[in-house]
C-alpha cells in the first residue's frame, strides 16, 4: 500500500491558498499548506480592503486590513483541519499518481494533488542608487515603511492598482506625494486613479522616467526625465516607493503551461497542463489580480482537486501516514 502525508498539498498561504485550505479541509481531505513566511501573501501589505466585499470603509469596525483577513482566513481553514508548515519547498515532481515536494531541510511531503498558490514578488526597476538605498529610502511597502516618512517628501514610481494605492496611503502620512509615471494615463482602476488626481497631497508626473536614486547614507534626491522633452532633473525628497508591477512565483512548476508574462495558465477549474496541479491567485494567468478573485480561485481549485483526488483513490489502493 502507498502512503502519503496528505491528499492535498498547498503551496503558499496567501488568500488564494488560505481559502483553498478551507475549502479542501471541509470537503475532508487531508490538506497541508507549506508557506514559507507568515499566512497572507501580499494582502498582508493592503491597510484597508475597502473593495472586499462586504467590508465598509465608512462604517467603522467592518472594514479590515490584509493582515486581520488573513488571520481570520488561517484560523477558519485550521478550524476545519487544515494543516499548515512553514518551510521552504525547493522542488515539486511527480511520479505516477504521487506529487513529492522536497523541502528546504530536506524532508519531503507527498500528496496527490498540489494546488500551486505561490503569488507573485514586486518587480524592481533596476535603477542606480535602487539596491544601495533599500531600506535607507527606498521601499517596497508603504504600510511597512511609510510611518518612516511621516512629515517628509516621498516619490512613488508607478500608475498600476499598487502605485496609487499606496500613493493614497502615503498621502495620509507624508508632507508631500510625487506620483511619478511613464505614461499619460494611469493603467490602474478608474475609481483608484480619479482618487489619486483629486488628492491635494498628491502631484502627480505623468511621462517621467527614473533615471537615479542618490544621497549619501539616505536618499536624499532622485533624477527624473521629462520622457517628451528628454529634459532631466534633480528633485529633492526622502523616499522612493517602488510598485511597477509583480513577478508571478513558479520556480517549484518550470514545466507547466505560462502565458508570455510566465503566469500560470489554467482552464476554468484551475487545473494547470500537468493533471493533478491546481492553480490559484496572483501566479495564475488572470486579467485582474484582486483579493477577492484570488480567493474565488483558491475556492474553484481546492473543488476541482478534491474531484480530481476522488478520481484517482477509486483508481488506486492508497493508504494514509497522516
Ligand atoms: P500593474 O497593474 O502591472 O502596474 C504596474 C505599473 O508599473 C504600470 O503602470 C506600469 O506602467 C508601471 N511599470 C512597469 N514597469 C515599469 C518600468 N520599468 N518603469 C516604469 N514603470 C513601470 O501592477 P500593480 O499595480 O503592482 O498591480 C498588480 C496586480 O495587483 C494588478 O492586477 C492589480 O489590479 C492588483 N492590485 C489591486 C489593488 C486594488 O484593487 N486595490 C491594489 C494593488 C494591486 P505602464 O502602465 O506604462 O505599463
Amino acid at each position: 500500500m502507498v502512503t502519503t502525508d496528505a491528499d492535498l498539498l498547498i503551496l503558499g498561504a496567501g488568500p488564494a491558498g488560505l481559502t483553498a485550505a478551507q475549502y479542501g479541509a471541509r470537503a475532508n481531505m487531508r490538506v497541508l499548506v507549506i508557506e514559507e513566511l507568515a499566512p497572507g501573501g501580499q494582502a498582508l501589505l493592503i491597510d484597508a480592503l475597502e473593495n472586499y466585499p462586504g467590508y465598509i470603509a465608512s462604517v467603522p469596525g467592518t472594514c479590515r486590513s490584509g493582515f486581520e483577513l488573513a488571520q481570520d482566513m488561517h484560523r477558519q481553514a485550521a478550524s476545519f483541519g487544515a494543516a499548515f508548515i512553514t518551510q521552504t519547498a525547493r522542488s515539486l515532481h511527480k511520479e505516477g499518481d504521487i506529487f513529492t515536494v522536497c523541502l528546504e531541510t530536506g524532508d519531503t511531503l507527498r500528496g496527490f494533488a498540489v494546488i500551486v498558490a505561490t503569488g507573485a514578488k514586486h518587480r524592481i526597476l533596476d535603477v542606480p542608487g535602487e539596491i544601495e538605498f533599500t531600506g535607507r529610502g527606498v521601499s517596497y511597502c508603504a504600510n511597512c515603511d511609510g510611518p518612516f516618512f511621516k512629515g517628509k517628501k516621498v516619490f512613488v514610481m508607478g500608475g498600476g492598482d499598487a502605485a496609487c494605492d499606496e500613493a493614497q496611503f502615503l498621502s495620509r502620512l507624508a508632507s508631500q506625494v510625487v506620483l511619478v509615471h511613464r505614461r499619460d494615463r494611469f493603467r490602474s482602476q478608474k475609481a483608484l486613479a480619479e482618487r489619486v488626481l483629486r488628492n491635494p497631497h498628491i502631484t502627480v508626473r505623468f511621462n517621467t522616467r527614473l533615471l537615479e536614486i542618490r544621497g549619501a547614507n539616505t536618499v536624499s534626491s532622485v533624477l527624473l526625465e521629462n520622457i517628451l522633452t528628454g529634459e532631466s532633473y534633480e528633485e529633492a525628497g526622502d523616499g522612493v516607493f517602488i510598485f511597477v508591477g509583480t513577478i508571478p512565483q513558479t520556480s517549484l512548476v518550470p514545466s507547466v503551461e505560462k502565458d508570455e508574462n510566465g503566469y500560470i495558465i489554467t482552464d476554468q477549474e484551475m487545473a494547470a497542463s500537468i493533471p493533478g496541479i491546481f492553480c490559484a491567485g496572483d501566479v495564475r494567468a488572470c486579467p485582474f489580480r484582486q483579493v477577492v478573485v484570488a480567493a474565488g480561485e483558491g475556492a474553484v481549485a481546492a473543488h476541482s482537486a478534491v474531484a480530481y483526488i476522488d478520481r484517482i483513490k477509486e483508481q488506486g489502493d492508497w493508504g494514509a501516514a497522516l
